[in-house]
């Protein structure tokens, strides 16, 4: 048979394809089919032999699940970075999880106000929890902080001078740059201070022009970032936070804060240096203050504006906020999570910050069972990060399963090829296994593909 007149035609195929055509629907077999059948009668004509039957109802099934499984999939991290951005930062909770379920599956009061029966805000309903945890005159939700701190500049800072401190002119990952930034919001960058050096006189001196007897709105606006992702060491000197604000506002200016991580919880109760937290910076005299609510919070992806009502007011007026508003799921989501905050069980229930808190005993007795499972590799002492642009060079210590392997990322590609891929790290020529960011209830699931790759390389 090696003619293409031999291939089998399009309706005996599908006759055999009954199944597929119940899970994807007649239309696209019959496409995939048609397209498997050109592809092999390409080959007849080249010289192949007509397949049997099976072979080209195999070649069709495997187009039907390469255009129907998602490109996005859960994932099973055993890196021990707990942040880990490139693996979709914090894992959520079981009430936000909840939460954003009920939320997507009907309808919701999103903008409808069930008192009046008239037309609400979609602003309201995270923000009494927020002020309430921060004591923040008022709150709005947007899509993440890197839109928080556009909107931010657009509403208050547009065509004005922001000072910033040259060592805070951060690239915070993925190229988002805060010079490019602030070009972006039309507020002009005004660099100060040296690298490691900025004191409050260069801060004063930049806002030469303050507010004139006849001027509603300052001209400069002063804005801080936190270097979430590196350090700076050695001699070094910058201001306190009260400091600039104390400054700023004896010149009639406004200091925006941009937290990055934002902390509500102190990162030092569980052994690590601490990060600024919210509260922290509200206090010390931030006007504004931005942060994510999936870096140190635990929450779904949001940016989330605190500060003066007035400002504010002016920030959800813009129509920036609009186009970078948070959806319905996500206010929910983070909603539930900022219960837990207000509920003093934060450390319990919001997954970063159990993973967090695990012991280096509890680790240890987790990757110890591992390896008895497994009879592979040793137990070592390693070292957890918590990642996601907060407390850089901060590490948490854990005990991980180290796998002696012939090749490294070899062994690394294998256990991103199981399902559901894992994702792990090499270090010293060993693949290393992190229980800490290995969710609970998932390690069977990791041993069983373990044994599943190791038995394969050793045959
Ligand atoms: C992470 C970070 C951002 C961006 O936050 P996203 O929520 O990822 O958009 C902005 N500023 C700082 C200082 C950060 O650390």
């Amino acid at each position: 048979m090696t003619s293409p007149r031999s291939l089998p035609a399009i309706d005996a195929l599908l006759r055999a394809a009954e199944s597929h055509i119940t899970q994807y629907g007649r239309p696209l077999v019959t496409r995939a089919l048609r397209e498997s059948v050109e592809e092999i009668r390409g080959e007849v004509l080249a010289g192949a032999s007509v397949p049997p039957t099976e072979i080209i109802l195999a070649r069709a099934f495997s187009r039907l699940s390469g255009w129907t499984t998602p490109t996005l999939q859960p994932v099973i991290n055993a890196t021990g970075v707990i942040l880990h951005t490139n693996l979709g930062r914090a894992p959520l909770s079981r009430a936000a999880i909840e939460a954003m379920s009920l939320a997507s599956a009907g309808y919701t009061n999103l903008e409808f106000d069930l008192e009046t029966g008239k037309r609400g805000s979609r602003l309201i309903h995270a923000e009494a929890i927020l002020r309430q945890l921060t004591g923040a005159e008022a709150a709005l939700v947007v899509n993440n902080c890197a839109s928080a701190v556009l909107l931010v500049l657009s509403a208050l800072a547009k065509g004005k001078k922001v000072i910033i401190a040259r060592s805070q002119l951060v690239e915070i990952g993925g190229g988002f740059r805060m010079p490019d930034v602030m070009k972006q919001s039309g507020a002009k960058l005004l660099e100060v201070g040296t690298t490691n050096k900025i004191r409050l006189e260069d801060y004063a001196e930049a806002a030469v022009h303050p507010l004139s007897a006849s001027a509603s709105v300052p001209q400069s606006v002063f804005l801080h970032v936190h270097r979430s992702n590196f350090k700076l060491v050695g001699f070094t000197v910058e201001p306190e936070l009260a400091e600039i604000a104390a400054l700023a506002h004896s010149l009639g200016l406004w200091l925006l804060d941009d937290l990055g991580s934002g902390a509500l919880l102190d990162t030092a109760n569980f052994g690590l240096e601490h990060e600024p937290t919210v509260q922290e910076s509200l206090a010390a005299g931030a006007d504004v203050a931005m942060f994510s609510g999936d870096k140190l919070l635990g929450g779904p992806q949001a940016g989330i504006i605190l500060g003066k009502k007035d400002l504010l007011d002016k920030i959800k007026k813009h129509p920036l906020a609009r186009a970078v508003r948070a959806d319905k799921t996500c206010l929910a989501g983070l909603h539930a999570t900022l219960l837990h905050y207000l509920k003093d069980e934060a450390a319990r229930e919001i997954p970063i910050w159990w993973m967090i808190s695990q012991t280096p005993e509890t680790l240890r007795a987790r990757a110890e069972s591992w390896q008895r499972q497994t009879d592979l590799g040793q137990v070592v002492p390693a070292e957890s990060t918590v990642g996601g642009g907060s407390l850089p060079g901060q590490n948490l210590p854990t005990w991980a399963l180290s796998l002696p392997v012939k090749s490294p990322d070899k062994f690394l590609a294998q256990l991103r090829r199981s399902s559901p891929p894992i994702i792990a790290r090499a270090e010293n020529e060993r693949v290393i296994l992190d229980p800490r960011t290995v969710l609970p209830g998932r390690d069977e699931i990791l041993l069983a593909a373990l044994e599943k790759i190791t038995t394969k390389v050793t045959k």
